[in-house]
């Protein structure tokens, strides 16, 4: 039989396509190495599968950086309220508790793969697990992907086959090789969305502290303008939290050229010198015998607190009269910008994201087609594009996926 499409990859974008080429009365074969579809999408949001945004057009686009504006048509096509109705007619409530990041009303993401896996049922699609794909070839008008058991012919193929991370989810990167293999450039890939290691040995004191609204900057020449705010936690070697995944997307490239790279922490909710000077007078004053440690308590947890009292050389108990002026302003710049060494990650195998992939150049946005070879397709991770955390990535993956689903020629 020669399919319509074959999809690679049964993940968000890849059961999208299928769905969406099937709903146009298309044959489809969806193609997936692992015994089970949507490995990936069960274990996003911590099992609870963050769906999308609320975020207008604009600012979605924008929170991809520059290549952000190719996403324009795909989102144009299907966006948030496109899936969201999508998600409602085939039976699965969503809801979005802070206002923001929208989440099946079971906060389980077991429920988005059920209703999915029950439409391709619906449609008819022709699932295969366990099929790992070796290779495409196109020989005359038709794709063969050839897996490690058998052969298959279509007249349109669509890599889904996601980036990097999380191996025990499926990812190979195995698309790269295959988009290489039809003349396809793919940028160098890293590491993205992933805790990092830092060479700071008191870090391993604040363990589990969690810190709301720290902003994070590179300290390396014209590379300050580079900042994140967001969470943090200390772990025994390093730093995670959502603020940390986001801005390692800019931290990792740079462990290719560096052997360090330093960065510069705020942890007081954005006070500069002068503030934080003027709040530690201030609380001074109020109580004159209250000891530094319990001032810096108002505004950080207690290890972080002492552990930046010593990164200034302060005695955590002496009052704040007591402190030698040098010391005192040592102690504030400290606050204002506390420095960090990263020095490492945990590697793709707990990378969320990978940075980097298909050159979208050679991609065209209106259609996700090849523009070196007819009838290719890329959807999903596989592409050059990454968001951050609360629901870009895998909006854009349905949407790509959606878009490459339609099967349309320039
Ligand atoms: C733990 C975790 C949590 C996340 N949480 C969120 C979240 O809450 N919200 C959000 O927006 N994003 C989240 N992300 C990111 C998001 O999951 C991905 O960006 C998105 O799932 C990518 O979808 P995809 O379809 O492109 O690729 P994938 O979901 O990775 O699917 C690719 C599929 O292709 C298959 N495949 C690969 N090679 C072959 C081959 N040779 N032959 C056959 N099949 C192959 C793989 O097995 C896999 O099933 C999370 C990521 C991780 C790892």
């Amino acid at each position: 039989m020669i399919f319509d499409v074959v999809v690679v990859g049964s993940g968000a974008a890849g059961i999208m396509s299928s769905i969406k080429a099937a709903s146009d009365k298309k044959s489809v074969l969806l193609l997936e190495k692992m015994p089970k579809i949507g490995l990936k999408l069960k274990a996003t949001g911590g099992g609870r599968c963050n769906i999308t945004n609320k975020l207008g057009l604009e600012d979605f686009i924008n929170s991809f950086g520059r290549q952000g504006r190719f996403m324009r048509d795909a989102l144009s096509e299907f966006y948030h309220d496109d899936l969201i109705k999508f998600l409602s007619d085939i039976g699965l409530q969503t809801h979005a508790p802070d206002g923001f990041r929208v989440f099946p009303l079971s906060h389980d993401s077991k429920s988005v793969l059920d209703v999915l896996r029950a439409k391709m049922k619906e449609l008819k699609i022709d699932i295969k697990c366990k099929q790992n794909v070796q290779k495409i070839e196109r020989n005359s008008e038709l794709f063969t992907i050839v897996t490690k058991t058998d052969k298959f012919q279509s007249k349109h193929v669509v890599m889904a086959t996601g980036g990097l991370g999380y191996s025990t989810l499926g990812a190979s990167g195995d698309g790269y090789r295959f988009a290489k293999s039809f003349g396809h450039h793919v940028t160098d890939l890293h590491a993205a969305m992933i805790p990092l290691h830092v060479e700071d040995k008191w870090v391993k004191n604040c363990r589990a502290d969690t810190i709301a609204k720290v902003t994070l900057k590179i300290d390396l020449p014209k590379m300050q303008k580079i900042h994140k705010t967001g969470d943090l936690i200390f772990t025994k070697n390093g730093i995670r939290g959502r603020g940390v995944l986001d801005f390692a997307t800019e931290v990792t490239p740079l462990l290719d050229r560096y052997e360090k790279v330093p960065l510069l922490a705020n942890f007081t909710k954005g006070m500069n010198e002068n503030q934080i000077q003027i709040f530690l007078k201030q609380e001074a004053r109020k109580n004159s015998q209250k000891e530094i440690v319990d001032i810096l308590q108002k505004i950080l947890p207690p290890s972080l607190s002492q552990e930046i009292c010593s990164l200034a050389d302060v005695d955590c108990v002496l009052t704040y009269s007591k402190i030698p002026g040098f010391k005192k302003e040592k102690l504030i710049k400290l606050l204002a910008w506390t420095p960090l060494s990263v020095i490492g990650h945990d590697g793709f195998e707990k990378a969320m994201i990978t940075k980097g992939g298909v050159v979208l150049k050679e991609i065209d946005p209106k259609t996700m087609q090849s523009r070196l070879v007819k009838g290719l397709y890329f959807c999903g991770e596989l592409v050059d594009l990454d968001g951050p955390c609360g629901g870009y990535n895998l909006q854009w993956s349905f949407s790509s996926g959606y878009l490459a689903g339609c099967l349309l020629s320039a």
